[in-house]
């Protein structure tokens, strides 16, 4: 079943003058790029498998280039390391987008200005149905989103990610008092919290915890995770490496 018609037209369009373009695949692989005819496959996914599999992939290559751009010296060495990778996210048609979207996964992620999950999945515009709050917090408004995103989107992966240096879950593992707001969004996060200051036992509870409450606060999510229609995962995010890990 191809669920991206409306995209896939037009990427197949553009792949050709993309890979016109693109450089030798070793050279890609070495700085991050992906080749553009995965875009094909890309778009064609419908399990969550497969969609695991595209993020993990689309992280693999973000890693690569994340280390070329760390290890390079100056910064038009950095720009251009990590431009290709940009560039490799940059064959949708922007006409295509306009006619609808047919994202394959969705991300519920803290509000971090770091943790960009198109940027740390490789992924470009169209391609993520992205759901953010500080703390990865589901409030009901996630929830709802996540409901479209499953319902009516039917994409079948549903990712929580947390991640290194979270502003939220140090907020929560602290004793200050903070604005009314502030504190209700971190209460959840405070109870589910393990023993100890530890931040990324604290940061990986806090997504478990948040991955396991969705299936339980939504009747249709659970009908379709029961179904084998969509698979809830909890990711941790490593900011330094870039590196996504499945929790
Ligand atoms: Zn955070």
């Amino acid at each position: 079943m191809n669920r991206r018609p409306l995209l896939l037209a037009a990427a197949l369009a553009c792949v050709g003058g993309a890979a016109a373009l693109a450089a030798p695949a070793a050279a890609q692989a070495e700085e991050g790029g992906g080749d553009p005819a995965d875009l094909e496959t890309r778009l064609q996914v419908c399990t969550p498998g497969d969609a695991l599999s595209w993020l993990q992939q689309g992280n693999d290559r973000f890693v690569q280039a994340w280390a070329a751009a760390r290890a390079a010296v100056d910064p038009a060495q950095r720009m251009q390391r990590l431009a290709r990778l940009w560039q490799n996210n940059c064959q949708i048609d922007p006409l295509a987008l306009a006619e609808g979207q047919r994202p394959f996964a969705a991300v519920l992620a803290c509000a971090d200005s770091r943790v960009d999950p198109g940027w740390l999945f490789a992924c470009g515009s169209g391609e993520l149905f992205q759901v953010r709050s500080a703390g990865n917090t589901a409030f009901a408004e996630a929830v709802a989103s996540l409901d479209y995103a499953v319902g009516l989107l039917t994409i079948p992966l549903v990712v929580v990610l947390g991640h290194s240096d979270c502003g939220a879950v140090k907020a929560a593992l602290g004793h200050e008092l903070l604005t009314p707001s502030l504190e209700e969004l971190l209460a959840p996060i405070r109870a589910g919290l393990p023993a100890g200051d530890d931040l990324t036992l604290a940061v990986q509870a806090n997504v478990r915890r948040v991955a396991g409450d969705l299936s339980r606060r939504s009747d249709l999510l659970a009908a379709a995770v029961a179904a084998g229609r969509l698979q809830i995962v909890g990711a941790y995010a490593d900011i330094a490496s870039g590196r996504v890990t499945l929790l």
